[in-house]
């Protein structure tokens, strides 16, 4: 490396050139740095508290909120699960207020209905654990996930929230199940639970977005009627009910609302459904 400077300094870019030397070694420090924190101190590095005032019971108390734009999305499941590197960004949708036990996704949290069938069915009830780590666990975030849906049920929440909160708790099952396969515990008996879990809640979630779908507007959780349609169309298909798969993709591929993307999507899911018919006989 001296070489290369000294022969380098006649032309005055010995410092240009050290100055790059520097970075790049400077960047392979930081990768082995990296290297050497744990999973939960990386995806503490995501996080930040935010303060939140409950409107339940109107305490104030800080929730663990993933910083915007830090995480990297790597690809998405076929039910629409986001998957980050270094972080389940799923595990900090479920918000939880600690003095009272409403809980709620981000994005029902502020919409409270029946506020006091929350404080005299949950309030009055509820024991919470205290959790004490950086990040919230898989254990945690189950927990929570579950206090979203009795609270859900017991505001008499709409079918779309209760069943956005039943599709996010198959994605917290199926993250929990991936971490545990990484670890080699793949076959254990909780990994094994886990999965029976996320086939319980995935049906739940399809059962309520198709009851939501009959008697609600749209947007739905966020979500246009293409967009939920095509969620319909694959959970239709991971539940092997061909036929309602085919009809609701080509109400989208006919649909001229829809977008040229989803409907190339359509076109596709279509084309692997009539192999999976073939393959039926
Ligand atoms: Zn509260």
């Amino acid at each position: 490396m001296a070489g290369l400077l000294a022969g380098l300094a006649g032309l005055g870019l010995d410092n240009l050139e050290k100055a790059e030397v520097f970075e790049k070694e400077k960047k392979v420090e930081a990768a082995a740095a990296q290297a050497a924190k744990s999973p939960e101190e990386i995806e503490k590095e995501f996080l930040l508290d935010k303060n939140i005032k409950c409107p339940v019971c109107d305490q104030t108390f800080t929730a663990k909120t993933v910083k915007a734009g830090k995480a990297k999305l790597t690809g998405t499941d076929f039910d629409f699960r986001p998957k980050y590197e270094g972080i389940d960004v799923v595990k900090y949708d479920a918000i939880l207020c600690p003095h009272c036990g409403y809980a709620a996704l981000t994005r029902y949290f502020d919409n409270v209905r029946n506020a006091k069938l929350i404080r005299e069915t949950i309030s009055k009830n509820v024991q919470l654990h205290t959790y004490t780590d950086d990040i919230y666990t898989y254990e945690e975030a189950e927990e929570r996930y579950k206090l979203c849906l009795a609270n859900a049920v017991v505001k008499r929440a709409k079918n779309s929230e209760k069943a956005y909160v039943c599709l996010k708790c198959a994605w917290i099952a199926r993250g929990y199940a991936e971490l545990l396969e990484a670890k080699g515990e793949g076959s254990s008996s909780k990994c094994k639970e886990l999965k029976d879990q996320e086939e319980v809640y995935l049906q739940n979630a399809y059962e309520g977005f198709k009851e939501a779908c009959s008697t609600e507007n749209f947007p739905m959780c966020g979500m246009d009627e293409v967009t939920v349609d095509y969620l319909m169309s694959e959970l239709s298909v991971h539940f092997k009910k061909y036929d309602e798969a085919m009809r609701i993709l080509s109400t989208i591929i006919t649909n001229t609302n829809a977008n040229p993307r989803i409907k190339d999507k359509a076109r596709d899911l279509k084309d692997r459904v009539t192999e999976e018919k073939k393959k039926q006989g």
